[in-house]
């Protein structure tokens, strides 16, 4: 197993590794961020494992990042004594894109680069940005605990295949070796390594050193041995205080524990103590990922215990209907050998996830206040999600439900983008329910006949064709005290809106038609369960109505593509 070995790439890796080169070519050093944040995770990973098993350390615990340019060489390296990575480990991390989405991700792709490179910015294919700039990328590697002679070294040039062989390495943890391509020379430059580190890496909780310039022309004889210099601030972020860390320090954060390339769309940063000792810093992505539907997709948040990182996708702070949101939880009171079997049954858990979710509702609820065109962007990303939202979190359905935006009659456009307090505020008087149509489409609820009678009268009715309308109406069934009526079920009662001669005339209709209800009644016999006259058309001559207590329409071939 210790030769040399050459492998190709997987196809998908290799379609990724030319589209990233292309796509990003105008952002290019991000391709330090990348490498560094790649180089604290590994530290992070080494000081959780260190926590069970103290030798992992071997003498030397100063976790820390190293950035060195050769100039002649023309090479950039960056080197850390965090976890390290085996021979099997290497192939998996660096040679195929192990993310199940990986097919998905190829279907969407367009073609066109702006926006490939906004989907890239989805798959944490952060290490191969390094190809960006340079044309042969080595790593060498040694896992921590392992022997000497276990070290790993990998080498590609961005082509279709990679070099695989066993090294002696005595030094822990991994180094990346950049050999710069010629039209990328300008990064070979201390100083501008400097600014691009403090730019997107200050916010690492590690140092990152380089060694410091040496002043030239002082005693040539015997030259100084070169000190070292810590670029970044290197504590954990959210430890420090709101009003000491910039915006921009905030948004880097966010790409480093996201994966994504786009900036978020707002955060919350807090400190809690009492009874409970913890920081959160949470925030609301700017676009949806591609798995947000699927059950297996990543969520949750960062979990550090005491600022040493336990796991990722810590699922337990927040309920299923926001997990979107991404961010940190440090808590000082949880034990560092804390796992998810544990976490499920904490109730000090059960308190957090309710504190958390407050934070996040309302953090939107601001959003929405604040920065209504905002609160509009992340509503069409994200608001079939919170629509879950009443089913899951009965307690918070009033808060969740001023959350909620519609396409309603009253613009009647497709834009889903008015609120149930809006609403109400145009309500007439006398109308004591919110009334709502739900249909497959948006043109199927706009057209429908049960309109009729409420266009003529001026009365807003909520247009409704997500998926999942019928299940949040199912369970949000009022707002603000008044119920929410779907007009196309059960009898139709306008209630105080019918003046006293409209209600006269409709009785004598009644009357009238009395022979003809019957009659239709008999045609149709054990097919309908009622033929009954209707006030609700003006138009139309006829329509099917689902009786008040039985599933609305989508929900029932919402279950019957279930197989129900
Ligand atoms: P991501 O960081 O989103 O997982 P990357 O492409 O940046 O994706 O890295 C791929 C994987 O390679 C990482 O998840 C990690 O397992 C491994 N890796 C990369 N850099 C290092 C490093 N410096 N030390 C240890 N493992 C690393
Ligand atoms: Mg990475």
């Amino acid at each position: 197993e210790a030769q040399k070995e050459t492998r190709g790439f997987q196809t998908e890796a290799k379609q990724l590794l030319h589209l990233m080169i292309h796509s990003l070519y105008s952002n290019r050093e991000i391709f330090l961020r990348e490498l560094v944040s790649n180089a604290s995770d590994a530290a992070d990973k080494l000081r959780f494992a260190a926590v069970k098993d103290d030798a992992l350390y071997e003498g030397d615990a100063d976790l820390q990042v190293r950035v060195s340019v050769d100039k002649d060489a023309k090479t950039i390296t960056i080197s850390d004594n965090g976890v390290g990575m085996t021979r099997d480990e290497v192939i998996e991390n660096l040679g195929t894109i192990a993310k199940s989405g990986t097919a998905a991700f190829m279907e969407q792709l367009t073609g066109d680069d702006k926006k490939d490179a906004q989907l890239i910015g989805q798959f944490g294919v952060g290490f191969y940005s390094s190809f960006i700039v340079a044309d042969k990328v080595v790593v060498t590697t040694r896992k921590a605990g392992q022997a000497a002679d276990q070290g790993v070294r990998w080498e590609c040039d961005g082509e279709a295949e990679f070099e695989i062989e066993n090294i002696e390495k005595t030094s822990r943890g991994t180094s990346i070796e950049l050999h710069i391509k010629s039209d990328a020379d300008e990064f070979l430059d201390d100083w501008r390594l400097r600014s691009i580190i403090k730019k997107y890496s200050d916010h690492i909780a590690i140092p990152v050193v380089m060694q410091k310039q040496q002043a030239v022309g002082e005693d040539e004889e015997t030259p100084a041995e070169p000190e070292d210099e810590v670029i970044n601030t290197a504590t954990a972020m959210w430890t420090r205080s709101r009003s000491e860390v910039s915006d921009d320090e905030y948004k880097e954060f966010y790409k480093h524990v996201s994966h994504d390339y786009e900036d978020p769309l707002t955060w919350s940063h807090n400190r809690v103590e009492g009874k409970l000792d913890y920081t959160s810093l949470l925030y609301i992505p700017a676009r949806a990922p591609y798995d947000l539907y699927n059950r297996d997709g990543a969520r949750g948040l960062k979990l550090y215990v005491q600022r040493t990182f336990i796991m990722d996708d810590a699922e337990q702070f927040l309920p299923l209907y926001l997990r979107f949101v991404k961010g940190v939880v440090d808590s000082n009171d949880l034990s560092l050998n804390v796992s998810r079997e544990i976490l499920q049954k904490d109730p000090n858990i059960d308190s957090m996830r309710t504190a958390l979710t407050k934070r996040v509702l309302d953090m939107l609820t601001k959003l929405a206040k604040n920065e209504p065109e905002q609160y509009q962007l992340f509503w069409n990303q994200f608001g079939e999600v919170i629509k879950e939202g009443p089913a899951e979190d009965f307690a918070n359905r009033e808060k969740i439900a001023k959350l909620l935006r519609f396409a309603t009659t009253h613009t009647d456009s497709d834009a889903k983008d008015q609120s149930l307090d809006e609403y109400i505020g145009r309500m007439q008087e006398g109308q004591d329910k919110i009334y709502y149509i739900a249909a497959d489409n948006h043109n199927t609820a706009k057209n429908s006949p049960h309109l009729e009678v409420f266009r003529k009268k001026g009365i807003e009715v909520l247009l409704l064709s997500d998926r999942v309308d019928d299940w949040l109406m199912s369970h949000l069934m009022e707002f603000d005290g008044k119920s929410l009526t779907d007009i196309g079920k059960g009898e139709l009662d306008l209630g105080g809106m019918d003046s006293e001669e409209e209600k006269k005339s409709q009785e004598e209709v009644a009357e009238s038609m009395k022979p003809l209800v019957d009659r239709v009644q008999k045609v149709l016999g054990e097919k309908v369960a009622e033929v009954r006259i209707t006030h609700r058309l003006t138009d139309s001559p006829a329509c099917v109505v689902v009786p008040e207590n039985e599933m609305g329409a989508q929900m029932r071939r919402l279950l019957e593509q279930a197989g129900q």
